[in-house]
């Protein structure tokens, strides 16, 4: 996933599953899924195979979802799957010789972040066999949190509806019932029923030339962990940009998406001659409308892409290069826990800048490191010290709140470092094993630190030894050589910034022509805090911020508008809280709204406008802050 998210809303979820930190206080394991009902050790499921009708009057997918699984423990009477907010109907047995029993089932106690466990006895008949089927009717509440249903006036288009999905990081239980762990992987072939005028698309095998006849048939023959499953119906259409990549989109985004987009097979290209083969056939991307929650989300095969990125220039297009650099990190060698999500989140964020270098140049990647390591820097300041470590313990919250720059920035710094330490040829060729070696499976910590301590610390030549590493993955802050990313270009953004606040130059001398939207947001980043309006006004109307169709621009300004209180733009602010629903876009112009001491009500009516939308996990995330949010004095 490429988000990483404000921070004071981050402080808000650490401190109060500090709170409620007793639980698991005597024997934490880190190896163990906090976040799921599953008994893994028990059962484990191979097979997922679903049969379903796509309803957008009752705004649910129903039918079927038959589970192979296979008994690990000849013991085990009763399989515990996740839900959340399913329906559950029959639930049979289906046995190798081709009989099948009913099986009896009943919910656990629900949980407000984890759902509900589903209990499912293996009937007598069942108690002899390890491999057999366990299949399950059900249907899915229009308020699945992994579900958004767009009526058609919220779509490009306005005339037809759209419903996908978002699986990671719980999610995929309001969807299907089913052991939702990253530490468990599994293929997947699914029948889905749509309206005949829509396309179905699924994190599998898409035809690009499907015909459009309301039954689409989808194989996922790799081993995927759930938080991967994915689906998108609406009305798509798809446009290829390379041998092996493509776009799927509304018509009305779809020739923008092929200009911004264009670079995307050269990616992969280079991808496969870094890290070594891409192991999943085609590589396309699906723009969705603006309500997705993030930026990207790496469905296999799949990519799913927040339109915010569509800026005209192709100024935005690393977070293509994160998405598809997880069809490495993360999606082929993934993360055994959320606790481990750095080993996603860190390792595609270096992949990330290796991917930008080699495709726009040095420049470009130095800014992107560098606005990435102040947001890390801001993180620290706030995020308390045991949740600093990249490898934190994690038993508690929610693991979608657990997504902040530790994992992302402070991952890839980390990754930076073992660069420079060992060379990147070097670094490289290890990297290139880690991804073969531990290809389609699930590793933690501890594992990679062993695998890094074998084939890269103990060798004679090498500077550092695993204490260094260790106090990288299992202490807060940063060690005192961490790299420092500069930027000769960002610099200079910064000095005119003072020169401009100064006076000594004029709005119309700012080089912006010649800049970047990354030399920009640092810009305006930059500007004293005492500024008067009358001069923001002045650089508002030089520069046109208000205005920008680029959208981390605009976020950027947007912040500074609210936390400065510079009120001629809220016009302008409303219009970007209703334009997007990213969240990594509007989140901190709520938040800093509501904290700029006098504008809590007005952001807290601005989103009861907007709110109807924004994704379900958008409008839970925003809601929350703006609840716990203090007026000002
Ligand atoms: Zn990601």
């Amino acid at each position: 996933m490429r988000e990483k998210l404000s921070l004071t809303i981050l402080v808000a979820m650490f401190l109060s599953a500090c709170v409620e930190k007793t639980q698991h206080e005597d024997a934490y394991d880190p190896a163990r899924d906090y976040f799921s009902f599953a008994n893994t050790e028990q059962f484990v499921t191979q097979h997922l195979s679903l049969d379903l009708v796509v309803d957008f009057d009752a705004r649910e997918l129903r039918g079927r979802a038959t589970l192979a699984m296979r008994k690990l423990d000849s013991a085990a009477k009763d399989i515990v799957l996740d839900t959340r907010d399913l329906d559950i109907g029959n639930v049979r047995i289906l046995l190798p010789g081709g009989e099948s029993v009913t099986a009896d089932y009943q919910f656990g106690d629900s949980d407000r972040i984890k759902g509900t466990p589903l209990i499912v006895g293996l009937p007598e008949a069942a108690a002899a066999a390890t491999d057999f089927g366990l299949q399950l009717e059900y249907r899915t509440s229009p308020t699945s949190t992994a579900l958004q249903w767009l009526p058609p006036k919220l779509t490009a288009g306005g005339k037809h509806p759209m419903v996908f999905s978002q699986s990671q990081a719980i999610h995929a239980r309001s969807w299907v019932p089913l052991q939702d762990t990253p530490a468990v992987r599994i293929t997947y072939g699914a029948t889905i029923r749509t309206p005949p005028e829509l396309l179905a698309v699924m994190s599998a095998d898409n035809d690009p030339l499907a015909p459009r006849r309301g039954e689409y048939h989808f194989d996922m023959p790799q081993p995927i962990p759930s938080y991967l499953l994915a689906i998108a119906v609406g009305n798509i259409y798809f446009a290829p940009l390379g041998e092996q990549t493509g776009v799927y989109a509304e018509p009305e985004l779809l020739e923008a998406s092929v200009f911004e987009f264009a670079d995307t097979q050269e990616m992969l290209d280079q991808a496969e001659r870094i890290f070594g083969p891409y192991q999943w056939g085609r590589y396309d991307l699906l723009v969705l409308p603006p309500s997705f929650p993030y930026g990207g989300m790496e469905n296999p095969r799949l990519s799913f892409i927040t339109p915010s990125l569509l800026a005209g220039d192709r100024s935005l297009v690393s977070v293509v290069a994160h998405e598809l650099a997880h069809s490495w990190s993360g999606n082929l060698v993934t993360n055994a826990t959320w606790r481990d999500g750095w080993l996603n989140e860190g390792m595609t964020s270096y992949l990330e800048s290796r991917l930008m270098e080699v495709i726009y140049g040095e420049d470009r990647v130095d800014e992107e490191r560098v606005l990435s390591y102040q947001e890390l820097l801001l993180d620290l300041e706030t995020v308390p010290p045991d949740m600093q470590a990249l490898a934190p313990r994690l038993d508690v919250g929610d693991p979608d709140d657990f997504q902040g720059t530790i994992h992302y920035s402070k991952g890839q710094l980390f990754l930076q470092y073992l660069e420079n330490a060992f060379g990147r040829d070097e670094f490289d060729h290890f990297l290139s094993a880690y991804f073969d070696t531990f290809a389609f499976r699930t590793i933690t910590t501890e594992r990679f630190l062993d695998f890094l301590d074998e084939g890269l610390l103990q060798a004679e030549s090498s500077t550092i030894g695993r204490a260094d590493v260790e106090e990288w993955l299992f202490q807060p802050g940063l060690p005192e050589d961490a790299p420092r990313p500069s930027s000769r270009t960002l610099e200079d953004a910064k000095a005119l910034a003072a020169d401009w606040a100064a006076r000594k130059i004029d709005t119309a001398d700012i080089p912006v022509a010649s800049w970047s939207p990354q030399a920009m947001v640092h810009f305006i980043n930059s500007l004293p805090a005492d500024l008067p309006n009358d001069r923001l006004a002045e650089l508002d109307e030089g520069l046109g911020f208000s205005d920008t169709r680029n959208a981390e621009i605009g976020r950027t300004w947007f912040i500074q508008v609210a936390k400065r209180r510079f009120t001629p733009a809220y016009e302008k602010l409303e219009r970007h809280l209703n334009r997007f629903g990213r969240g990594r876009l509007i989140f901190p112009v709520y938040l800093a709204l509501a904290e700029n001491g006098k504008d809590l009500e007005l952001a807290r009516a601005m989103f009861a406008k907007a709110r109807a939308t924004y994704h379900p996990l958008t409008d839970a995330r925003i809601a929350r802050a703006l609840e716990t949010a203090r007026t000002g004095s």
